[in-house]
């Protein structure tokens, strides 16, 4: 509830006070442009992770401006950072966009419903929305679902992520699904479990191609 509290404040102070960015404190934006593609890193596109055929990422997690951004985004309710983080999003996938099935959906990585509760929103949710509507490919909230409460991965090792995810997310409507390209949403990915294992439960419902896309790689 305090949270809650804490992202409505948050939201009220943003129309109040002007934006500046969190990089280099210019007026204007929240991530100004020439800060965004400074935190721009190549890792492979290619994923080497099971069950998910791509995996796109913008930057890693240990670039200070994207990690700032990120984490107020996620836990204090920065709205305002929706609209830049959409766009890298954007501008990774765009000169894909055309190689897309028709039959593409974007799906984000759920929360479970206690802990969106308790934070109000689900982060990846907002992006994957707006990626949708900047997009026009379809985005379905409610066809991916955290069916199972897991621990936060962030203290765990590469292993124990794996298992602490395994069977934590449910496909409410396979059919739905089935023989679709998913484009699947996050915030961040350190080892790739979650979206491994969320690739998995997807394929196993029918669908045809699963390709991840973060903002950062932790
Ligand atoms: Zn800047």
């Amino acid at each position: 509830m305090r949270r809650l509290i804490h992202t409505v404040l948050n939201r009220f102070l943003e129309v109040l006070f002007p934006q500046r960015c969190l990089g280099c404190r210019q007026e204007g934006e929240l991530l100004c442009k020439n800060c965004l593609a400074k935190s721009r890193k190549n890792f492979r596109e290619k994923s080497s992770l099971p069950f998910l055929d791509r995996l796109f990422s913008w930057g890693s997690y240990e670039d200070k401006i994207l990690r700032e951004a990120l984490r107020r985004f996620k836990y204090h309710g920065t709205y305002g950072l929706a609209s830049p983080l959409t766009k890298i999003l954007h501008d990774l996938i765009k000169p894909y966009l055309s190689s897309f099935s028709e039959k593409t959906v974007i799906l984000p990585i759920p929360l479970h419903l206690r802990k969106e509760l308790d934070r109000g929103y689900n982060q990846a949710a907002l992006l994957a929305e707006k990626l949708s509507a900047e997009t026009k490919i379809p985005f379905d909230a409610g066809l991916l679902k955290k069916i199972k409460a897991t621990p936060s991965q962030t203290a765990l090792s590469g292993r124990e992520r794996v298992l602490n995810v395994y069977d934590s997310f449910g496909v409410k409507f396979p059919e739905r699904v089935k023989n679709k390209t998913v484009l699947l949403v996050d915030d961040i990915s350190t080892t790739g479990a979650t979206l491994s294992e969320a690739a998995r439960v997807l394929k196993s419902s029918g669908a045809k191609a699963v390709i991840g896309l973060v903002v950062a790689r932790g």
